[in-house]
C-alpha cells in the first residue's frame, strides 16, 4: 500500500481551532507510517515496527499500519505469544452504519474493535475487582468455566478502520504487558499463583486442536475414542505443557453434540437456504453472486485451513484445476482448485460451485481466489497453472495468476481407457486401439498432424462399433479444441494426473456417498457438506496422528501414497518387458503378476482392478520407466514438450543479455533436476536413443554455457557469444518462427478457444461433456460397497 493512496487532508478541517490542530499533528504523524505487512502466516507485536505517538492525556501509544484484511493473523499471533499463552476476544466493536452521513474528517472511523487479553479486565481472583456491569458470576451456577478465568488481566489494543483507508488497519497497542493494576504478572509462567493451574496456559485450546478434534468427529470417530487417545498422548509426554493438553471431556461432547444438531438446510428454498449460509460462514467464502446479481450464481468456498496449504503448497509451485466433478449426478457440479503436498497428493484449496451452464466463466472468480493468497503473502508468486479442460480461459488464468499454464491428458486418458475396457472385450483389439489413441495424441504433441488422425483411426477399427459409436458422439465435437490446445500448451506430467485422478476418485467417495439421493439436487447441502465433513477427511490426510484411529480406517481414508509413488516403489527387477507387453510382480503377493500392454504408452493397460477402471495404475506406471530407462519407448510428452521449449529457446534467445541468461542458467538446471530424477540410473543417459534427433540439437550448447556460467561466473557476453556461435552448429530451422511470433500465435488460439465458448458448438460440447462423466461418477457413487473394496485395493496398493 503506498502512501499516495491516502486521501488527502481537507484544509478546511486543518484550520479549525488550536486544540484540533494538536490532534492533527498527530494524525498527520500517523498517515505518513507505512503499512507492515509480514509475510508470515501470522504475526505479533514482535514482527512490527512500532511508532510511539503522543496520545491522549501526555501518555504515549504504540501504534502501526498494517492491512485491514491481516487484523485476525494480528490477533492469532499476539494470542500465540510463547512467554504469556493467551487469547485476545474483542471485548467491544462499534462500526458506522453506512448510511450515516457525517462530515468528513480525517480520522473518521469505519469501526472500531477493542481486543482484550481473555484473562481481563475483570478480576476474579480473591480481593479482584469486578465491573458492576457484569454481575453475572452470581447468577450463572455454570458459568462455563470463562468469567473464573479472569484475573485481571490489563493487556489490550484497539484496531481502528479508517473513512480515509478502509484496506489499512491502525492499531494501537494501549497497553501490551500481561500486567494487574499493580502491575504484577497475573496469569502465565511468570504469575507465580498461576503454577499448577489453568492460568498457566492460554484460555482456550488452539485453532489447531479444535479442528483436529472437529474433523475426527465429522468422520464419525467418538468422543470417548478421541479422549482416550488424547489421554495417552499426554501422558506419553508426562504430563500436560499446554492448554490444548487440558481438553476436557465436556469440550469434546459440546463440539460433538454441536455438530449431530447442525442441519444443512436452514430454508425450504434452496436459494434463501444458501443466502443464510454464506452470512454466517463469511470467513468461508472467497466469492459469492447469487442469482439476482447475474442470473447465474457462483460460490466459491475457502477455509482458512484450505487458504494456508494454498499459500504453502502453490508458492513457486503448481495449482491445478479440476474444473468438473459430479456433472452427472449434482445440480450444481464442484470446481476444485487442488495443490500437491510433498507426497504429491492433491488437497483440495478451493471449491467453486456454480450452475453446468455457467460453467467455463471462471473470470468471475479466479481474481478473488488469487487476491485472497496475496494479500496474506504479497510475495506468493504461483509456479504453473495446470487445467484439465480445453475451453478454459487460458488467457485470464495467465493475467492473474502471471504464470505458465500447461494441460492435463488425464481427463481424455481416464475416459477413452475406461471406455474401452467396457466397451470393447476383445483384449487384443482393445490395447491395439489404445496404443494407436496414444500415438495420434503424441502425434497431435509433436506437431504432426491433427484432428484428421482420428478419422483414420475410425476407419481402422470400424468393427469394434460399441466404442465408436461412444467416441463419435462425445469426442469427435471436442476433438477440435482438444488438438488446439494440445498443440499451443505444455503438457503436464503423467505423475500430475495420477494424483489428479487419484483427488477424483477420493472425493467421489468421501462426497457422494448419500443414501437419499434427492440431496444431490441442493447447494446448500453441497456446501454444508464439502465445508464439515468432506474438508476434515482432506485435513486428516495431512494429519500425522491418524494413524492412531487406525480402526476406524475406510475407504474414504486416504492411506499411504498415490499410485505413482506405490510404482515407483517396486523394484526394477520384478518388471520383465517383452514384445509390446510387461509383466510386473504384485507387490502383494509375489507369486502373482500383472500383465500390462502397451507399456511405456500414456494409454498402458494394465490387468489389476485399478486399471481396469480406467485408472493410472502403479504396475503401468513402473513398467513405463522401465521401458524410458532403456530406450524402448519415447520419453514422456511432458518431457518432449520441455525440450521443444528449451529448443526453441535456445533458437531464439531473448534480445536482452540479462534475460537471456538467467534464462539459459534457469533451463540448464531444470534441466538437471530433472535428468536426475527421471534417469537416476547411471546405466541410462539423460536422451535415451529413442530421443528425437531434432531435439538433441541443443544438447552441446548447453553444455557450454553451463560451463560458462559455473566456472567463469555468469557472464552476459560470453553466453551471448556462445548462443551466437551456436545458432550456426544448430542449423536452425530458418523458417521457424520467432520466440515473439511463436507466442503470439499460442495467445492468438487461446483467444479463439475462449470466443469459441459462446458459440452454439460449444455448448453441444459442454453438454456432451456432461454425459460424459456419467460413465465414471454414476457406476461408483452407486455402488458404495464394491467402490470401497476396490478402492482401498487400488489406491493402498494390493492387487
Ligand atoms: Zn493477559
Ligand atoms: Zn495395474
Amino acid at each position: 500500500m503506498s502512501q499516495a493512496a491516502w486521501i488527502p487532508f481537507d484544509p478546511d478541517i486543518v484550520r479549525k481551532t488550536q486544540a484540533h490542530t494538536a490532534q492533527m499533528t498527530r494524525w498527520d504523524e500517523i498517515l505518513t507510517l507505512p503499512v507492515q505487512n509480514p509475510t508470515t502466516l501470522e504475526f505479533s507485536a514482535a514482527d512490527i515496527m512500532w511508532s510511539m505517538v503522543e496520545g491522549w492525556r501526555d501518555s504515549m501509544d504504540r501504534l502501526a499500519l498494517i492491512p485491514y484484511s491481516r487484523v485476525n493473523d494480528f490477533v492469532r499471533g499476539e494470542s500465540n505469544n510463547k512467554d504469556c499463552p493467551t487469547k485476545f476476544h474483542v471485548e467491544a466493536r462499534r462500526r458506522r452504519s453506512p448510511t450515516m452521513n457525517c462530515k468528513p474528517k480525517v480520522d473518521g472511523i469505519l469501526e472500531y474493535i477493542l481486543y482484550w487479553c481473555s484473562f481481563g479486565p475483570d478480576d476474579y481472583r480473591k480481593g479482584g475487582s469486578v465491573r458492576p456491569s457484569r454481575p453475572f458470576s452470581q447468577k450463572r451456577k455454570t458459568p462455563a468455566g470463562r468469567p473464573n478465568t479472569k484475573r485481571g488481566c490489563n493487556c489490550h489494543f484497539i484496531v481502528k478502520r479508517l473513512i480515509a483507508e478502509p484496506s489499512v488497519a491502525l492499531v494501537i497497542y494501549n497497553h501490551n504487558k500481561h500486567v494487574d493494576k499493580k502491575g504484577m504478572p497475573c496469569h502465565g509462567p511468570m504469575d507465580k499463583m498461576a503454577v499448577g493451574t489453568k492460568a498457566m496456559f492460554a484460555p482456550y485450546i488452539s485453532d489447531e486442536l479444535r479442528l483436529q478434534v472437529m474433523s475426527l468427529l465429522y468422520v464419525g470417530i467418538p468422543v470417548e475414542t478421541i479422549m482416550q487417545r488424547h489421554t495417552e498422548m499426554v501422558e506419553k509426554q508426562g504430563g500436560p505443557s499446554n492448554r490444548d493438553d487440558l481438553l476436557t471431556h465436556r469440550f469434546v461432547r459440546r463440539l460433538e453434540r454441536k455438530i449431530r444438531r447442525s442441519v444443512y438446510e436452514l430454508d425450504d428454498d434452496d436459494a434463501v437456504s444458501i443466502n443464510t449460509w454464506v452470512e454466517t460462514h463469511q470467513d468461508q467464502i472467497f466469492f459469492y453472486e447469487d442469482f439476482s446479481n447475474t442470473d447465474t450464481f457462483a460460490l466459491g468456498v475457502q477455509t482458512d485451513w484450505q487458504l494456508q496449504q494454498m499459500i504453502q503448497y502453490g508458492n513457486r509451485s503448481l495449482l491445478v484445476s479440476d474444473s468438473r466433478f459430479g456433472t452427472n449426478k449434482l445440480k450444481y457440479p464442484v470446481h476444485s482448485i487442488l495443490v500437491f503436498d510433498e507426497q504429491k497428493n492433491a488437497i483440495p484449496v478451493a471449491w467453486i460451485i456454480t450452475p453446468n451452464f455457467a460453467h467455463g466463466e471462471i473470470y468471475r472468480w479466479m481474481g478473488a481466489l488469487y487476491d485472497r493468497a496475496h494479500t496474506k503473502d504479497p510475495t506468493w508468486q504461483l509456479g504453473g497453472f495446470i487445467i484439465d479442460d480445453p475451453l478454459a480461459d487460458v488467457r485470464t488464468i495467465r493475467e492473474i495468476f502471471k504464470c505458465p499454464v500447461l494441460i492435463s491428458l488425464w481427463r481424455i486418458r481416464h475416459a477413452w481407457h475406461k471406455n474401452l475396457v467396457n466397451k470393447c472385450s476383445d483384449i487384443v483389439k482393445r490395447s491395439a486401439m489404445a496404443g494407436r489413441l496414444g500415438d495420434i495424441i503424441f502425434s497431435i504433441c509433436r506437431g504432426d498432424g491433427g484432428v484428421e488422425l482420428f478419422e483414420a483411426f475410425l476407419q481402422d477399427f470400424i468393427d469394434c462399433t460399441d466404442f465408436l459409436d461412444y467416441f463419435r458422439a462425445l469426442w469427435i465435437p471436442r476433438l477440435g479444441a482438444w488438438t488446439t490446445v494440445l498443440k499451443a500448451t505444455p503438457l503436464a506430467t503423467a505423475e500430475v494426473a495420477s494424483a489428479i485422478e487419484s483427488y477424483h476418485h477420493l472425493l467421489k467417495l468421501r462426497l457422494l456417498n448419500e443414501a437419499d439421493e434427492n440431496v444431490y439436487q441442493r447447494a446448500d447441502w453441497l456446501v454444508h457438506k464439502l465445508g464439515t465433513k468432506v474438508h476434515s477427511y482432506y485435513w486428516l490426510d495431512e494429519y500425522s496422528g491418524k494413524d492412531n484411529f487406525s480402526r476406524y480406517w475406510r475407504s474414504e481414508w486416504n492411506s499411504g501414497p498415490n499410485p505413482w509413488r506405490q510404482g515407483l516403489k517396486i523394484p526394477d527387477s520384478d518388471v520383465s518387458v517383452e514384445d509390446n507387453c510387461a509383466r510386473v510382480v504384485s507387490q502383494k503377493n509375489k507369486g502373482k503378476s500383472h500383465l500390462v500392454l502397451n507399456p511405456g504408452s500414456d494409454f498402458a493397460l494394465c490387468d489389476c482392478s485399478w486399471s481396469r477402471r480406467g485408472n493410472l495404475c502403479k504396475h503401468s506406471i513402473k513398467s513405463t520407466k522401465v521401458c524410458r530407462d532403456r530406450g524402448l519407448v519415447q520419453p514422456s510428452l511432458a518431457l518432449f514438450r520441455y525440450y521443444q521449449a528449451l529448443a526453441s529457446l535456445v533458437r531464439c534467445p531473448p534480445s536482452d543479455t540479462l534475460i537471456s541468461d538467467h534464462a539459459m542458467a534457469v533451463a540448464v538446471s531444470v534441466r538437471r533436476q530433472l535428468d536426475t530424477l527421471l534417469c537416476a540410473s547411471p546405466a541410462n543417459p539423460p536422451n535415451g536413443p529413442a530421443f528425437p534427433a531434432s531435439q538433441f540439437a541443443s544438447r552441446p550448447r548447453e553444455s557450454e554455457i553451463e560451463e560458462d556460467n559455473t566456472e567463469n561466473g555468469v557472464s552476459a557476453s560470453q553466453s551471448h557469444a556462445a548462443s551466437g556461435n551456436d545458432e550456426e552448429n544448430v542449423r536452425i530451422d530458418q523458417d521457424s518462427p520467432t520466440c515473439k511470433r511463436k507466442s503470439g500465435k499460442a495467445s492468438g488460439e487461446n483467444e479463439e478457444l475462449s470466443t469459441d465458448k459462446d458459440s452454439p458448438t460449444s455448448k453441444k460440447r459442454k453438454s456432451g461433456e456432461a454425459s460424459d462423466d456419467e460413465g465414471t461418477s454414476v457406476v461408483q457413487g452407486m455402488q458404495p460397497p464394491e467402490t470401497s473394496s476396490q478402492a482401498t485395493e487400488g489406491t493402498d496398493g494390493s492387487a
